[in-house]
């Protein structure tokens, strides 16, 4: 079964907290142990897992990516979004977690995030679960 789901993000970066809406697909999946896969179908956004307790962390990320890759740098791409491009591929595109007792197996202050960078936009996000 693949899943699609839709992501409105607001700001040209944002990290979209969807652990609830990848655990909302795997309950309605009715798969019980296996394993899900979250890709993200663009090239200036991806997808990573980290804390979701403390906002300040998702907060620094941004921030701190923007210093790495800045978002004018002499950069040779036409459309001039190459800062955007570079920091998908940064995060990467795809998550495989693990699926148990029907829930996905994340640690005590993981989430998972969609990662906009050439936001704002509406977004897609494909979730396959596969039994294991
Ligand atoms: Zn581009």
């Amino acid at each position: 079964m693949l899943k699609e789901l839709r992501v409105s993000t607001r700001s040209q970066s944002q990290m979209l907290d969807i652990t609830g809406q990848v655990s909302e697909v795997v309950a309605e999946s009715g798969i019980k142990s296996g394993v899900c896969y979250v890709f993200v179908p663009h090239t200036t956004a991806g997808v990573t897992i980290n804390e979701n307790a403390d906002p300040c962390v998702v907060s620094d990320i941004l921030t701190e990516t923007d210093k790495i890759v800045p978002w004018k740098d002499g950069y040779k791409h036409m459309e001039g979004n190459s800062a955007a491009h570079i920091k998908a591929s940064l995060m990467g595109f795809c998550q495989t977690v693990l699926v148990e007792c029907g829930k996905l197996i994340l640690g005590t202050w993981q989430g998972i995030y969609f990662c906009e960078f050439d936001g704002p936009r509406n977004r897609k996000v494909f979730i396959k679960i596969m039994e294991a």
